[in-house]
């Protein structure tokens, strides 16, 4: 294996992973050009070592002899890869697709798919693109909206699943939990983030409807782990406001519990300040009896819309998740830093346990270890995954070590 690895720090790294070492050279002057240093590996032996925070962009190609590409973004999967995956091969574009799907659904953040020989334009074009993290092609394509009807009857044939992303214990370092995230597994369009639907799910008032299916998918997933051998402490699921307008929610929220075996106080909701400032009335009455009903509730993007510091008094909250946004300021900002500081306080003296969203960096993580924050939830301990990848990415999760 042939490796050029630069000290730290310097520019955003770039790793080629091609078993033709003069192709390899091509990739890394194209990718020096895009301001980028280039890293180069001819096989995949010692990946792990190669994915150094720095490394934010993967070049993959696709065929290799002994560890191949679709091991390779397997193997990225696993390790919880935030880096943007180029993929490029000699192949036929339909195995190239099916294996840039296999990736996103992966939750990796999948660029682009070039066929070799790559054309410089081409791969430049991909690696100059300064869209933000995560979300590949489908992003970009801007997407037919689909309608109502379409969005009711995919929570209906149960093609919403969800995938798992890891919260960690900031002083152990141990999994603490994870946070279900809806995914639609759309039969043409393949895999879709909630950015795609969710507002159609509020516009048709399906906001109940798609709460229950997750809950229900979430537990699956729960199932899922435990079958793997992960016995996943607690898992929380989002609860829009449009589901806590029915009364019997919390029955048969309960009921779901029973079935799957989970105990109520290992399930956390997660409702945002705003989607409680709505209807405080209906809300509160749903909201007790969930608590009543033994599981946890969770202020969510604690820090953005109406932060009334009366609705954290008023309802029954036993968490509190600091928005991304300052955690993501964290290292950098002194206002940013302030909000996190204080907003761990208040949790404090409410007796409220407090995780950090959007950890991506183990600046961040000390950080708030220091600032004495419970949890944390972040690119930096896992992406978004299949419930499948759980058992696979917590044997290869090492918390940071000072
Ligand atoms: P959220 O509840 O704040 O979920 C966290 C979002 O942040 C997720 O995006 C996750 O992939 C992303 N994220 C996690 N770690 C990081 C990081 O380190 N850096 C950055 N930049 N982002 C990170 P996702 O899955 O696309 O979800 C977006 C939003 O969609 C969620 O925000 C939530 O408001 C909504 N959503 C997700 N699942 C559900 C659901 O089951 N039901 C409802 N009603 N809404 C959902
Ligand atoms: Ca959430
Ligand atoms: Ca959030």
């Amino acid at each position: 294996m042939t490796e050029h690895a630069a000290p730290r720090p310097g520019p955003p790294a770039l790793l080629v992973i091609d078993d033709d070492p003069a192709s390899c050279e091509v990739l890394s002057a194209i990718a020096r050009r895009a301001g980028f240093e280039p890293r180069m590996a001819t096989d995949a032996s010692r990946l792990e070592a190669m994915l150094a925070p720095e490394v934010k962009a993967v070049v993959l190609d696709l065929q290799m002899p002994g560890v191949d590409g679709i091991e390779v973004l397997r193997r990225l999967v696993a390790l919880g890869c935030s880096a943007r995956v180029i993929l490029v091969s000699g192949v036929d574009a339909p195995i190239l697709r099916s294996a840039f799907q296999l990736g996103e659904e992966g939750g990796l953040d999948m660029a682009g798919r070039l066929q070799k020989p790559v054309r410089a334009a081409e791969l430049l074009a991909l690696l100059r693109d300064p869209r933000p993290g995560k979300a590949g092609a489908g992003a970009r394509d801007a997407p037919p909206r689909e309608s109502a009807e379409r969005v009711r009857h995919a929570i209906e044939s149960g093609e919403m699943t969800v995938f798992l992303q890891p919260q960690a214990d900031l002083r152990t370092g141990s999994i603490a939990g994870a946070e279900a995230l809806v995914r639609w597994r759309h039969p043409e369009r393949g895999l879709l983030l909630p950015g795609h639907f969710i507002a159609t799910v509020e516009d048709a008032a399906l906001g109940l409807a798609l709460t229950e299916a997750v809950v229900e998918a979430a537990l699956r997933a729960w199932d899922a782990c435990a079958r793997d051998g992960l016995d996943l402490p607690e898992v929380s699921v989002n609860l829009p406001p449009e589901a806590l307008t029915d009364t019997a929610f919390p029955d048969r929220v309960e009921a779901a519990l029973a079935r799957h075996g989970l105990p109520p106080h290992r399930f956390v909701f997660e409702l945002t300040e705003t989607s409680i400032a709505r209807d405080t009335v209906a809300a509160l009455d749903i909201l007790t009896r969930l608590r009543l009903k033994g599981t946890r509730l969770a202020v969510d993007d604690f820090g953005v819309g109406y932060s009334s510091l009366e609705l954290l008094r008023r309802l029954p909250f036993t968490e509190l998740k600091i928005d991304r946004q300052f955690v993501a300021e964290l290292p950098t900002s002194a206002s940013a830093a302030a909000i996190v500081r204080n907003s761990i306080a208040l949790a404090r003296d409410l007796g409220l346990r407090v995780l950090a969203e959007g950890v991506e960096s183990e600046a961040a993580w000390w950080r708030l270890s220091d600032l004495g924050c419970d949890l944390a939830q972040g690119y930096l301990v896992g992406r978004p995954m299949p419930p499948s990848g759980m058992a696979a990415w917590l044997s290869s999760w090492r918390p940071p070590a000072r």
